[in-house]
């Protein structure tokens, strides 16, 4: 083990596409948002099928302008998953609203029956999240918003790639049934990557006309002339709004990571199957659920121990892990364990019960497109070998008894 190189979390696939087209950029002589980015904003649309979609600087972005510009504030609740980034639950609060927390079910999405429980005479919106890149239920939660009268937004930050009952996540304006609004993340680790960046797609003309004003310190929207060649130096700010655009330089990296999504993710799906079909065999772990109704878009491989089973938690066998040289991580600490949100009782650990007995659980594998199959193998044994080394002598009574 100790002489093969380290597998670390994750490992961006930048190709010399994406190189060439950044010098391009920056010999170009317009580095900020301008035809890069208009670019990348039409192939998304073009690739997700929407009639709107909007470059940001982050998907924490996305969420907040979306949050707004569909008139979500103060005394509004928001109903969201306790199994996801603070990203999500901060960009609620940031407009003056009530994120309030439904449980999730064993797929680690949000359970539909306990969103349902949620609903007061104050809820919005619901806003689930693809938990590691598997659709939620989306046709369930799509009609509970239809019968109750809230808006959905998607946090979709895992999910640019999965497709739902045949159509791609963030889709909209073909007469199917859809989202209010979609928001992607291109950070670092995501299933492609700008560096920082997101983007969020919306069937509504007048919501995608009103996230563009405000993502731009609420600059008229013809304002945006200035960006080409025939551009003013005039402009009116309209409203008071947030500097959110996405530069052309990351644009350029972003129009070749779309152009490979499908291919990473093809190339991932096979990778999570490896795994899955050799961990499923060891009674100490639950591997995650493929998807009947679409296709995943692996962004992460969490799989989840049966630590009765074994003498260590879960923090050991990850630090057991890194003796190997393998890079693991946990998705997520659950909302009501950060100190920030402790004072907010719609966000407390009593409303999501089966993600606090998940957390402990947790433990999310390296899967990235260039990682090999016997970078997977060796990820497999070093599991094996560690599970083997720690299973709890209890087991071994109770399995002898039931012998
Ligand atoms: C990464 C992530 C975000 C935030 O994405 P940024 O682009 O970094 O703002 C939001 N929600 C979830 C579930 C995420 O994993």
């Amino acid at each position: 083990m100790q002489d093969k190189a380290d597998i670390s979390f994750h490992v961006p696939s930048i190709g010399e596409e994406e190189i060439a087209e950044v010098v391009d950029t920056l010999r170009s002589g317009w580095l900020t948002t301008g035809r890069r980015t208009e670019q990348f904003e039409r192939e998304f649309r073009e690739y997700v099928g929407a009639p709107h979609a909007l470059a940001v600087n982050s998907c924490t972005a996305a969420l907040h302008l979306a949050l707004i510009s569909l008139g979500i504030g103060s005394g509004d609740e928001v109903i969201t998953t306790p199994l996801t980034f603070c990203a999500t639950v901060n960009a609620i609060l940031h407009v003056g609203a009530t994120p309030v927390l439904a449980d999730i079910g064993p797929d680690g999405n949000l359970d539909v029956r306990s969103v349902e429980e949620r609903i007061t005479r104050r809820t919005r919106a619901i806003l689930p999240v693809h938990f590691a890149g598997l659709p939620c239920r989306m046709d369930a939660i799509w009609d509970l918003a239809r019968r109750y009268g809230l808006q959905v937004i998607e946090d979709a930050a895992h999910a640019a790639g999965a497709t739902y009952d045949g159509r791609r996540i963030g889709a909209s304006g073909d007469g199917g049934p859809e989202s209010d609004a979609v928001a992607f993340s291109f950070y670092a680790t995501k299933n492609i990557t700008t560096g920082e960046g997101g983007m969020v797609t919306t069937p509504r003309a007048d919501i995608a006309q009103r996230m563009r004003i405000l993502c731009l310190h609420g600059i008229s929207a013809d304002a945006w002339k200035r960006y080409s060649v025939k551009g003013n130096w005039k402009y009116s700010v309209v409203e008071c709004g947030w500097k959110y655009n996405l530069s052309d330089i990351q644009s350029a990296i972003g129009i070749h990571q779309l152009r490979k999504l499908d291919s990473f993710t093809q190339a991932k799906t096979a990778l999570a199957r490896r795994y899955s079909e050799r961990l499923c065999r060891l009674d100490e772990v639950e591997t995650p659920a493929e998807f009947a109704r679409g296709t995943h878009a692996w962004h992460l491989y969490c799989i989840r121990l049966r630590t009765e089973l074994l003498s260590i938690d879960r923090d050991e066998f990850i630090l057991e892990l890194r003796e190997y040289g393998i890079g693991a991580s946990v998705h997520f600490i659950p909302i009501p364990l950060h100190p920030a949100y402790a004072g907010i009782c719609s966000l407390s650990a009593d409303l999501c019960p089966r993600a606090m007995e998940m957390y402990p659980r947790l433990v999310t594998l390296p899967l990235y497109p260039s990682m090999t199959e016997s970078q997977a193998d060796r990820v497999i044994d070093a599991v094996e070998m560690i599970l083997t080394r720690h299973r709890s002598h209890s087991r071994v009574r109770v399995s002898s008894i039931a012998v």
